[in-house]
């Protein structure tokens, strides 16, 4: 249907994609027909996620158009990470308000930079006019049965987390005020490039009883993790893992609310017994990725920020506001 297409020049922005995007084995029929043909290895079980980028609420009118490819693919592809996934293909959306083929070139450097990091392949989509808004639905396999879902979290589990927190959230709030501190451009590409952690999902199959990627803050993404297992959560502020960049512009309470509550950081977070430690840290080894224990699964249904002092800390509101205000 093209009742809303782009009037002029859609076929020539889809093949414009379709000359750059590179194929797979598996992929029978890509870019071109009604629909793609896939061909899925035997005894793996197909995982699909989809999110959307908007203009205004997902990014600032301003974004660098590479920066949107990037991000617009990463957010999916960290979906995929967190369930244990292998990626393979995937599927692009594109709202646009005018047929502007720079400005799609410039997308697609970002958006097949990460592709083919991951050898993923571009089998279909879609060009309808409207407000700049991208839609991107990623595949991936799973040998059957060994997903890494939110249930099964189980009291006593170490929570574990990739990386560092809070760098996206502080770069949105220095956007706008860039140059005034050295630090802004690292902050910023965890902002704008953020990376899936693909690797790691691959290697806590069988190692992790749980796993989410951490896009809405820890706080409400363990949150999840543990309403799905039916357990509560309490996280060590004090073992929080911070960036340099992070450390050296926020402090106290300031920077517990970007770590607890900021979101955007596309961490993984997981829990895994405590007899796995030595396991779980030889797994992270062997994809280079810095992991952290922050805090331990517990009877109840709530999770819990401890201070140092160990008191219950809850985020002020304007570590949420921040966060809310600014996407
Ligand atoms: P239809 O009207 O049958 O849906 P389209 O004209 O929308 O066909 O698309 C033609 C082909 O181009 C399809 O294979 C479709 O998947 C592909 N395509 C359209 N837009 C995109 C896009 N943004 N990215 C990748 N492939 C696209
Ligand atoms: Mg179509």
């Amino acid at each position: 249907m093209h009742g809303a297409s782009v009037p002029q020049g859609e076929f020539h922005l889809i093949d414009a994609i379709r000359k750059r995007a590179t194929l797979r084995a598996d992929v029978t029929l890509g870019i071109g027909d009604d629909a793609a043909l896939l061909r899925l290895p035997a005894d793996h079980e197909l995982v699909v996620t989809t999110d959307t980028l908007n203009i205004g609420v997902h990014f600032l009118a301003g974004a660098a158009p590479a920066d949107l490819g990037w991000k617009a693919l990463a957010v999916n592809l960290s979906d995929l990470a967190a369930m244990g996934a292998l990626p393979a293909w995937c599927t692009l959306a594109l709202s646009l308000p005018q047929a502007d083929a720079d400005w799609l070139d410039a997308f697609l450097d970002g958006f097949f930079e990460l592709a083919q990091r991951h050898d993923v392949a571009l089998v279909g989509g879609d060009i309808t006019r409207g407000p700049l808004s991208i839609t991107v639905t990623a595949h991936g396999f799973l040998p059957e049965g060994r997903a890494l879902r939110r249930d099964g979290a189980r009291v006593e589990d170490d929570v574990w987390i990739t990386g560092t927190l809070g760098d996206a959230s502080a770069a949105l709030a220095l956007q706008g005020r860039a140059g005034a501190w050295a630090s802004a451009d690292d902050l910023l590409r965890r902002l704008h490039r953020p990376t899936p952690r693909i690797t790691v999902g691959l290697v806590l199959r069988g190692l992790a009883h749980a796993c989410i990627d951490v896009s809405d803050g820890l706080l409400a993404d363990l949150g999840h993790v543990c309403a799905a297992s039916a357990v509560g959560a309490e996280i060590a502020i004090a073992q929080l893992p911070a960036s340099d960049a992070l450390t050296g512009l926020h402090d106290g309470e300031a920077r517990w609310a970007l770590q607890l509550a900021g979101g955007d950081d596309y961490e993984l977070c997981f829990t895994a017994a405590v007899a796995d430690r030595e396991a779980v840290r030889h797994a992270l080894a062997s994809v280079q990725t810095p992991g952290t224990i922050v805090g331990r699964i517990i009877a109840g249904d709530a999770v819990r920020a401890l201070t140092p002092d160990g008191e219950a800390w809850t985020a002020p509101r304007t570590g949420y506001m921040h966060f809310a205000a600014a996407t």
